[in-house]
């Protein structure tokens, strides 16, 4: 992105009006790039994009004319994931070089807006814009332009907005959601133009930043590669990683724990087959680089790797830092921790005298620098190495590691250097409220990828008063009912069953090592029609969004579940050459001690159609979870137990009253193939740091509002007697 104007990536769903706003915008001097018309114009007559498409998928595919004949080519590669992915990887790039080509023809002093911009969310790219705008506006209104823009039946355009990607989760790209109700934009977009232009070159430079001061020299990094890899192996790297953390503890008016750290140091990875050599130093120098590599490529009988130079590669940030933590003084961050507490204090007796006994408060941040040099062999001739068949779908992964190949033959090397900063703001509290013997806690936490500038006076306000009333609430809460009751997930519950009863079983590790209820199942139908599961790293400021992953590979946005189908597993650098399918960005570690492998980074249920007041509506008895806590996973079976921290008891659609001590349990994977209600909301992510092999990762997970027809509460009441 080195064009020398703002550049913004538009888009909307179906009949939300985006080419409305995009005209709006070309009335106020934007250039408007179609990306639609980039599409039809790198595969017109005579391109080199039609011929690259011929030759992909024949010439059946043209029409008389020799042109491109649409509709064949869609019945060529339709219900083929492997030709959908091969027509994508050849459209693709044509249409976003296209458009840069387009962009640099724009005059000077102008400004570019990319009109339909969802593709660079499908290609996990969003983030590189100045600014992603999406454009929404309500269902009822969509419905009728779409009724009387082609003339369909109401029924008939509610199928087509159906058959529809949802708004909903690229709005949770959007640093502006464009509502077009039918209301004049004017002032709107007369301050997210101004907003814009005054600060996208800040933006962008966040974004996209320069390289920073790195411990080693490229060539030195180059120089520790060779040496590991000088005894054979297809796959080197040098991990180093910086890390400056701070963090800070309130009980109860005392500051009881003042932390600040800082760390330095680096790891070896040396692959050869399915073999793993490593080693972790602590502030090494280069020499002590250097012995060890040598001492990791000594067991190795190969040939030694004459590398290239190591390509620089720079890929944007999801979460540009406004406010760098390592210069914000201690003493505003005690002040903030103190801010939090007192709030907390004025805010319970305000809402119930006398109740508040205990407010704790932490908080935390954490800047980590990583540089990742790795050397991967091309030819992936790897002496010894068994195709793997012991995953996948009946078959049909035969892979050219199959064939035999002689060992020792020149290879060629993909050696790169890329690197992320990730800097992470926590504010934690935790309340406890009494009455008599009767003791309840809330907590809530303030946790995204962003420096101070998270800590604003709205936000921690909420997170302070959400911890209080939960804790005050509880106090009044009634036993659950125990037995087997439709329960409601609102989507303020976040997506603690998504992340812990599914995701896991997604990982491609587990996968492979039949741990998981969706082992061997690629391309089966594992979930409910309109189950879209994703894991999205590149979603702006979300806890486990990042530049790059721990391996060096873009964070992508993942789709897992497509409408019920399992697509693809979460990958790391390994288990992607084991099941002979690309990295998804996904191998990750909790410092530069520990291996990489397959982590979730932020998982989502995607949204659907309904709205969460009719699901609610339409409870007649049962359990609405607004919070959960935490709890015990399978993650092989994906059974599950969760408590449930603030719930109501529903009778005819109406709320009557909270719920204590109430347990949810049931089976994830069942869970995902009964669901028969999705809400459109999708607005809350939950955080934390989640635990495997002994690896704690950022991550964040989210669900609209659903409807989980059975599901088995625990609770301390008599059970109802009528269970359904
Ligand atoms: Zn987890």
């Amino acid at each position: 992105m080195d064009h020398p104007f703002p550049v913004i990536g538009l888009t909307g769903g179906i009949a939300s009006g985006k080419t409305f706003v995009a005209r709006l915008l070309e009335d106020r001097g934007w250039s408007i790039l179609d990306a639609d018309q980039a599409a039809r114009s790198v595969v017109a007559p005579g391109t080199e994009g039609l011929a690259a498409l011929a030759e992909a998928f024949g010439v059946e595919i043209l029409g008389s004319d020799g042109a491109l004949d649409r509709s064949r080519l869609g019945a060529r590669v339709f219900g083929n994931p492997k030709d959908r992915a091969r027509l994508e990887s050849i459209l693709h790039p044509r249409i976003e070089a296209y458009l840069d080509q387009r962009l640099k023809e724009l005059p000077e002093g102008t400004c570019g807006a990319i009109l339909d911009a969802a593709l660079w969310v499908e290609r996990s790219r969003a983030h590189g814009f100045d600014a992603f705008w999406v454009v929404e506006a309500p269902e009822e209104l969509r419905l009728q332009r779409i009724m009387n823009r082609d003339g369909l039946s109401a029924a008939q355009a509610q199928a087509r907005l159906a058959a529809q990607s949802k708004p909903a989760e690229k709005a949770l790209h959007a640093d502006l959601v464009i509502p077009n109700d039918g209301r004049d934009l004017s002032q709107l977009l007369d301050e997210a133009e101004a907003r814009l232009l005054a600060d996208w070159r800040t933006r962008r430079r966040r974004t996209w930043r320069m390289p920073m001061p790195a411990p080693f020299q490229t060539h030195e990094l180059r120089e520790v590669l060779e040496s590991l890899l000088s005894r054979g192996g297809h796959y080197g790297e040098v991990f180093v990683e910086q890390r400056r953390a701070c963090g800070l503890g309130m009980d109860d008016g005392r500051m009881e724990d003042v932390l600040a750290s800082e760390t330095f140091g680096a790891s070896l990875r040396l692959m050869e087959g399915e073999s793993t050599r490593f080693a972790d130093l602590i502030a090494p120098s280069l020499p002590e680089l250097l012995e060890a590599a040598q001492l990791l490529a000594a067991p190795g009988t190969g040939t030694p790797a004459i590398l290239p130079e190591l390509k620089i590669l720079r890929h944007p940030t999801p979460s540009p830092v406004e406010k760098d933590p390592a210069d914000v003084p201690l003493a505003d961050k005690v002040d903030l921790v103190k801010r939090a507490e007192l709030l907390a204090r004025n805010h319970g007796e305000a809402i119930s005298p006398g109740a508040l006994r205990q407010v704790a408060v932490g908080y935390g941040d954490s800047t980590q620098r990583v540089w990742i040099a790795s050397a991967e062999s091309t030819t992936d001739v790897v002496s010894g190495l068994r195709p793997d068949t012991t995953w996948g779908s009946k078959g049909g992964h035969r892979d050219r590691r199959e064939q035999a190949v002689p060992p020792f033959m020149a290879e060629g090397w993909d050696a790169t250097l890329t690197e992320d900063c990730r800097t992470q703001g926590v504010l934690r509290l935790n309340v406890t409220a009494g009455e008599g013997q009767n003791l309840q806690t809330g907590y809530q936490v303030l946790g995204e990828s962003k420096g101070f500038e998270l800590f604003e006076e709205e936000a921690v306000a909420r997170t302070v008063k959400d911890a209080v009333r939960l804790a005050i609430q509880a106090l009044s809460a009634q036993p659950a009912p125990a037995g087997t009751f439709p329960v409601i997930l609102a989507s303020s519950a976040g997506g603690t069953m998504i992340h812990e009863a599914c995701g896991h079983g997604l990982e491609a590790d587990l996968a492979l090592a039949g741990m998981s209820a969706f082992a061997n199942k690629l391309g089966e139908k594992v979930a409910a029609e309109g189950v879209t599961i994703i894991d999205d790293g590149t979603l702006p400021h979300k806890r486990g969004s990042a530049a790059v992953d721990d391996e060096g590979n873009p964070a992508q946005r993942v789709v897992l579940i497509e409408n019920g189908v399992l697509k693809q597993y979460l990958q790391s650098r390994k288990t992607a050459r084991r099941m002979g399918v690309e990295a998804t960005g996904n191998g990750r570690r909790e410092s530069y001690r520990h291996l990489p492998i397959p982590r979730m980074r932020n998982t989502f249920l995607a949204p659907g159609d309904e709205s969460p007041e009719a699901i609610l509506k339409d409870l007649d008895r049962g359990l609405l979870v607004k919070h959960m806590g935490g709890g015990q996973v399978d993650t092989v079976t994906g059974n599950f137990v969760f408590q449930v921290t603030e719930g109501y008891w529903v009778e005819q659609g109406e709320v009557r009253y909270p719920v204590k001590n109430a347990t949810l349990s049931g089976c994830g994977p069942e869970v995902l193939k009964q669901l028969t209600r999705i809400g459109s909301d999708l607005h809350h992510f939950d955080i934390g740091t989640c635990g495997k092999d002994g690896q704690g990762v950022p991550v964040s997970d989210a669900l609209p509002t659903i409807l989980c027809p059975a599901l088995v509460v625990g609770g301390t009441a008599v059970p109802l007697p009528e269970v359904l």
